[in-house]
């Protein structure tokens, strides 16, 4: 089997439509889910900076939210809060 140089692909990384991950709601593919206590939070934003997805809301007042359409329930925003106000939790 002849080895294909780079040349020979097609071209990928292709976008026909804008905005086309917003239909692919991968909150089901979470089976941990991150719970925010906003009486802990401090709004230092680290949650939003590191949240993979995005699923962290930013309110206008700094105030953050969990989207849970979109949440992978990776744990990374638990993990970087330093006051701890995301448990992650068993999806039920
Ligand atoms: S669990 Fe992961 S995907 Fe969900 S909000 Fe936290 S960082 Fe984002
Ligand atoms: S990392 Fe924690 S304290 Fe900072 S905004 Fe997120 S939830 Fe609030």
């Amino acid at each position: 089997m002849k080895i294909k140089s780079w040349r020979d692909l097609p071209l990928g990384g292709i976008i026909p439509e804008p905005k086309t991950s917003l239909y692919n709601k991968t909150g089901n593919w979470r089976a941990m889910k991150p719970v925010l206590d906003n009486g802990k939070c401090i709004k230092c934003l680290l949650c939003w900076i590191h949240c993979p997805e995005p699923a962290i809301l930013r309110g206008d007042d700094d105030s953050v939210q969990i989207d849970y359409d979109y949440c992978k329930g990776c744990g990374i925003c638990a993990n970087v809060c330093p006051v701890h106000a995301i448990e992650m939790r068993l999806e039920v």
